[in-house]
């Protein structure tokens, strides 16, 4: 996450955490919810907020085999990584995840399939972005659609043609979310009434789901 987006969500999350305690919201952490709890308590309404998950490997069409890990496992800290570095896919999880390991100190290279990097990133904070990934040398290879992953490394369409890179150290894979909606499908069954907001519904932004909370707290 580029600094401009971090520090606005972080005073966003310490706001909201602070209205919260305020407006006497019940908060229950480390505990997933499920449909039974959720019938168990008969609620009059049932937001579901559940957010998004990163896709894997097995989301790529051609499978993914050699060593590959994925940009959430890395921001979170979870994964060592070796250079040179090759991140599959450039909006802005790639270019974040990008941004955050040539700070580190890594050699990173940004495989993208459109014509452009961090194109879901506001404009301001993109190009802050983009010329932090210029001066930390980071090599962008747009339309350069990856079609293949294995123990040889990656293999690529260009407009030029195939292209191979046979010497990845690690491969990170930032291809996308899919909506974490099994609960919501699940509840489908029931008769409650449900609403689906933020990326549960389909993987946006946090206005969006922060805006859709509002919405349907000001219908209750
Ligand atoms: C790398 C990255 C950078 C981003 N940068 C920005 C940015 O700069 N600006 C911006 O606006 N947006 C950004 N986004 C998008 C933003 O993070 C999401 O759009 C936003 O967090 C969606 O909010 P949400 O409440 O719908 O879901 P989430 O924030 O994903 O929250 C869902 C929560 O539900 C919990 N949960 C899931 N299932 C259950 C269950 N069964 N029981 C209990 N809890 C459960 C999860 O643990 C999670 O805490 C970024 C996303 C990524 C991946």
């Amino acid at each position: 996450m580029s600094a401009a987006s971090s520090c606005w969500l972080a005073s966003l999350v310490r706001w909201q955490l602070d209205e919260m305690d305020r407006a006497g919201v019940k908060l229950e952490l480390d505990r997933e919810a499920t449909v039974d709890d959720i019938l168990d308590v008969d609620p009059d309404h049932t937001i579901i907020a559940t957010g998004a998950r990163e896709l894997r490997g097995e989301s790529l069409p051609f499978g993914a085999g050699g060593r590959h890990v994925t940009a959430w496992e890395v921001l979170r800290g979870e994964v060592e990584v070796q250079d040179p570095v090759y991140i599959i896919g450039g909006d802005q999880t790639g270019a974040e995840t990008a941004h955050l390991l040539a700070e580190a100190g890594h050699r990173v290279s940004i495989l993208e399939r459109s014509t452009g990097i961090a194109l879901g990133v506001a404009s301001a904070p993109r190009r802050f972005l983009l010329e932090r990934l210029e001066d930390l040398r980071v090599q962008v290879h747009v339309v350069h659609e990856v079609m293949g992953l294995d123990a040889e490394g990656i293999r690529c369409e260009t407009s030029a043609g195939t292209k191979r890179f046979n010497d990845p150290g690690t491969v990170v894979l930032a291809i996308g979310r899919r909506a974490e909606d099994k609960l919501a499908a699940d509840l489908e069954d029931t008769l409650l009434k449900v609403t689906v907001i933020g990326d549960a519904k389909s993987p946006r932004h946090a206005q969006a789901a922060v805006h859709e909370g509002a919405l349907v707290g000001r219908e209750i």
